[in-house]
């Protein structure tokens, strides 16, 4: 014991340790709200207004930037950020890693003088050319053509981050290869945005609404764990994977419930503030933040906005939070299963489609008319999820959310839709044909005997559905919180765009010779039925719901490597095709990749937990072996009972032949794995190597509650989850 508290001697420091502990910072939102972003307003400020025009000609048509206006646009760029003291100018961009990049390039040129100037060039803006041979390409760039291209999106704004030694600009940007297939989260996300709003508009003027643009919009809700950072480094598995790959359950968990919603701990709300005062600056809106159901488990959730730029402010979220912790000497720990026996933590992606003129289309309306264009609009995105479970799935299919998926905490890894109760009854009476009028009160008419009447506020919870309707968008809620939400987010916009322009077709069709009333009930009859089996109120979490899936014949992928060769089925590579979001070279990189990154994880991990128990755990143990051996000698010696001690020492000596055994079984593993090809060499992984990985944890976590306190080399969940 007295060593454990030695190890941890200055942790009592750093658990008070605030940065400018002794003045009160005060925070004025609309002051520093987007203070280190360029919005478009500010823009319009700088440049001259021919400029501006053929600018939002590019944001709203997407149209083609010309270089004069491109000029015209970087001149403004750089002088706001030198006035805010930048040197620098970085192309910031989303490689599929699912992180984000960056290099630095300075404003500087020498001039002829032997001085030098500040220089930004309309060609310096829309377009660089990084040396990209080190990103994952999944084949598409040959190592020879190493060049990638980056370009400007004009509809994110270019933002300025903050050192203590200066701040540089970021220019938000997507990553192509010199033949322009997409490298990157941006491309995919930007594509698939056109694809919504064409089949959107289109179907809208049936309801005769004429919109300049539907857009997909998105608030993403960002589950973390917040520890000392000292563990961190003396924890070689957080350091590599992310994650505990041993530990055995604290005595006090999340048992208590005492966590949830909580009063958030001093330290902590700090950190807080002074995140969500960086987000700020940066123009993200950040709305809410509590604890979670976890100790030391903490959300933060921003108000909605476009999907491009919510998924930017996703990645700059991430980032933030993991800066701003260490200043308070702590770490946030954004892997979906840091602590097992735990939460894991997830990201909900909040997701709906909106016009320009600012109608949310999932939104129950004030009239019938409204609630027409609503049921179609459902509809729609229940049909596109229900025929597409299986991409839904790919999109949150990483090593990480294996551990979450299915468990008992998240959505299982069954992809159906909640709709609640009354829609779920809406939607009876849809496809039994003819409307009965409802026996709620409070509902909004339609003001026709084929459609029935609408509940104003649909305000069922259920938080064991990975897709749910809550009120007026859905949240999709198996998304992993380490990841980008831009890929959930390109499967969503693509396959509603194909179930609303199947739909219009359906409708178009209908309205010969009917009314919309009539001619929208028969479409809709007909689509729900057929989406029917996707929609699921119950438990999740049940046994029985496992068993009715399969009998509704919906996937039940369970892992990555068994989700991920859905991606490429032919169905898969021709919507993506029609719909010009991805042709079929980069749906096979990106399976390519995202197996590839699969396969990495794991080995990291399990290089990690084969160095600990040998190098840490083992030597421990054989200390703590010889001690009890020891003993027993004594009391042999002495002639006292020595059952006790030679009890224990027998325990804890055939834990230690057991994790012997256990990893000459895994090299013994790793040496017999065959496989043809890197979807086999993935299957293999999880099927093979994971199970030994786990009986090594299994011994381990054993030894942890045996071996003495003073000789365990590791931070034990109970030291490390408790922050006060
Ligand atoms: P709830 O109580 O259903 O969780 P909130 O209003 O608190 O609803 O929203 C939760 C998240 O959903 C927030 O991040 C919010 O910005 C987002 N959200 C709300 N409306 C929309 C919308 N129309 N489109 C996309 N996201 C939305
Ligand atoms: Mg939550």
């Amino acid at each position: 014991m007295a060593k454990a508290i030695q190890r941890y001697d200055n942790l009592a420091a750093a658990r008070n340790f605030r940065p400018g502990k002794t003045e009160r910072s005060t925070m004025d939102i609309p002051e520093i709200f987007g203070q280190n972003t360029l919005t478009l307003d500010k823009l319009e400020e700088r440049l001259p207004k021919s400029a501006w025009k053929d600018l939002q000609k590019t944001i709203d048509e997407g149209q083609t930037l010309n270089i004069d206006v491109a000029d015209a646009v970087a001149l403004a760029m750089k002088d706001w950020a030198t006035e805010k003291g930048a040197t620098h100018y970085t192309h910031w961009f989303q490689p599929l890693t699912g992180s984000t990049a960056e290099k630095h390039d300075s404003f500087i040129t020498p001039n002829q003088g032997g001085g030098a100037m500040a220089v930004f060039s309309g060609k310096d803006l829309i377009q660089g050319e990084p040396d990209a041979s080190s990103f994952p390409s999944g084949g598409l760039r040959p190592t020879f053509e190493a060049r990638g291209y980056t370009a400007w999106d004009p509809t994110s704004p270019a933002f300025i981050v903050e050192n203590q030694k200066g701040t540089y600009l970021c220019i938000p940007t997507a990553f192509a290869s010199w033949k322009g297939e997409a490298l990157d989260h941006k491309t995919p996300l930007l594509r698939s945005n056109d694809a919504l709003n064409k089949a959107a508009k289109e179907a809208l003027k049936l309801f005769g609404v004429e919109s300049k643009r539907v857009n997909s919009t998105v608030g993403c809700e960002q589950e973390y764990f917040l520890i000392d950072q000292e563990f961190v480094y003396r924890r070689p598995d957080i350091l590599t994977s992310g994650r505990t790959l041993v530990g055995a359950k604290p005595p006090r968990g999340q048992e208590l419930d005492d966590h949830y919603f909580g009063s958030i701990p001093e330290r902590v709300l700090s950190f807080m503030l002074d995140a969500e005062k960086e987000l700020y600056k940066l123009g993200v809106p950040v709305k809410t933040r509590h604890n979670e159901v976890a100790p030391s488990q903490y959300e933060l959730a921003p108000i909605f906005e476009l999907a491009n730029v919510a998924a930017d402010h996703q990645q700059l979220t991430m980032m933030v939070l993991k800066k701003v912790a260490k200043k308070y000497g702590l770490e946030c720990l954004m892997h979906e299963k840091p602590f097992d026996g735990l939460n894991g933590s997830g990201k909900h992606l909040n997701w709906s489609l909106s016009t320009a003129e600012g109608d949310n289309l999932l939104e129950p309306g004030e009239s019938p008319h409204e609630n027409m264009k609503f049921l179609f609009f459902f509809t729609a995105v229940m049909l596109g999820v229900y025929r597409h479970q299986d991409l839904l799935r790919v999109s949150v299919a990483h090593a990480g959310n294996d551990h979450r998926l299915g468990a008992n905490e998240a959505p299982p890894a069954i992809i159906s839709s909640f709709i609640g109760d009354q829609l779920a009854d809406i939607v009876e009476q849809l496809i039994n044909g003819g409307a009965k009028s409802s026996k709620q009160g409070g509902l909004l008419g339609l003001g026709t005997p084929v459609l029935p009447n609408l509940p104003k506020h649909a305000g069922d919870r259920n938080r064991t559905s990975p897709f749910a309707f809550t009120g007026n968008k859905f949240e999709f809620r198996a998304l992993g919180s380490n990841q980008s939400p831009s890929f959930p987010i390109v499967v969503l916009n693509t396959v509603i765009a194909e179930a609303i322009e199947d739909m219009t077709k359906d409708l178009k069709k209908a309205k010969k010779g009917d009314s919309i009333e009539k001619a929208l009930a028969s479409v809709l009859r007909a689509r729900l039925n057929e989406c029917k089996p996707g929609i699921f109120n119950g438990d999740g979490y049940s046994d029985d719901w496992q068993k009715e899936a399969k009998k509704r014949g919906l996937l039940n992928l369970k892992t990555t490597p068994e989700a991920i060769p859905y991606l490429t089925k032919k169905e898969n590579v021709k919507l993506f095709k029609k719909y010009k979001v991805l042709n079929e070279k980069e749906m096979h990189s990106r399976k390519e990749i995202w197996t590839e990154q699969y396969i990495t994880s794991r080995t990291i991990e399990v290089d990690t937990i084969e160095s600990i128990a040998k190098t840490m755990i083992y030597p421990a143990t054989v200390r703590y072996i010889g001690e009890l051996a020891k003993a027993v000698e004594k009391a042999d010696a002495l002639g006292l009972d020595n059952s006790g001690s030679r009890n224990m020492l027998t325990k804890v000596n055939n834990e230690l032949n057991k994790l012997g055994s256990a990893l000459d079984n895994l090299a013994d593993v790793q040496s017999k794995l065959k496989y043809k090809d890197t979807a086999e060499h993935a299957v293999k992984v999880e099927s093979e190597v994971l199970p030994v990985m786990k009986d090594i944890r299994d011994s381990i976590d054993f030894l942890e509650r045996y071996v003495a306190d003073d000789y365990w080399p590791l931070p034990v969940y109970r030291e490390m989850l408790f922050i006060k």
